[in-house]
């Protein structure tokens, strides 16, 4: 594999488009916008926090460093323009996303939870009603540890399939990543067709939060938690 400085560029634009682009369509809709006035006033009185105040910049810089660090070092050995049948794209995305919540759970159940890094994984586990700023309230060690899984998963399923990947099918699979985890963290309360994935998405990881015993260790979907055994009903809050 080369290293494809082109193609990388184009991963970096396409991602920080598409997330512009993202939040601009998601907040014109009155329900979103709605819901994001709600996380914010929920948010205030936490931030007003000595914890919060000094936990957010250390983990929101330690995960920037990271991200910037892979797509210039890593990725653009792993990704590249050449075009794919469409199968390929849906294979190669559900591929990445399905690696990374296997190894995220193993590692959040095992690690986060097991004796290793427990304490480090309480700092998150202080949000026992979790809002968007919960998303964000997290130890920088999990921090690149998680995002190290879900960034080593686009190298490994491109060795495995022995050729690079398709660029703008890695920008959907960074897309889905960053977002399921910070998704799964705001308050909603949105429970028909479009948004019912979103309040199943976010009611499964509030059950998670009821404090440290919990399963529904997944990130993405719930998928392992089912397979074995520690798939947690969802918890539906009335309010943030
Ligand atoms: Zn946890
Ligand atoms: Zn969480």
């Amino acid at each position: 594999m080369t290293y494809d400085w082109f193609a990388g560029l184009v991963f970096f634009g396409t991602l920080t488009a598409t997330t512009a682009i993202g939040r601009f369509i998601a907040f014109r809709i009155p329900s979103v916008r709605e819901m994001r006035e709600l996380n914010d006033s929920a948010d205030q009185p936490k931030l007003a926090r000595r914890s919060y105040q000094e936990a957010l910049p250390k983990n929101v810089r330690a995960a920037k460093w990271q991200a910037l660090g892979f797509y210039v070092l890593i990725l653009p050995f792993c990704v590249n323009l050449a075009g794919l049948p469409w199968w390929r794209f849906i294979v190669d995305v559900v591929a990445v996303l399905m690696l990374y919540d296997l190894t995220y759970y193993l590692t959040h159940r095992f690690l986060f939870h097991g004796k290793p890094l427990r304490k480090i994984h309480a700092l998150h586990h202080q949000a026992r009603k979790p809002t968007y700023v919960d998303s964000l309230y997290v130890h920088p060690i999990e921090t690149l540890i998680g995002q190290g899984l879900f960034q080593l998963s686009i190298p490994a399923v491109a060795l495995a399939t022995g050729a690079p990947l398709n660029v703008f099918a890695m920008v959907v699979a960074t897309q889905i990543f960053v977002n399921a985890g910070t998704l799964n963290h705001v308050w909603v309360d949105l429970p028909r067709f479009p948004f019912k994935w979103l309040q199943f998405l976010t009611t499964g990881h509030a059950a998670h939060h009821v404090d440290m015993n919990q399963g529904n260790y997944c990130q993405i979907t719930l998928l392992f938690d089912w397979l074995f055994g520690t798939y947690e009903q969802p918890v539906v809050r009335s309010e943030p």
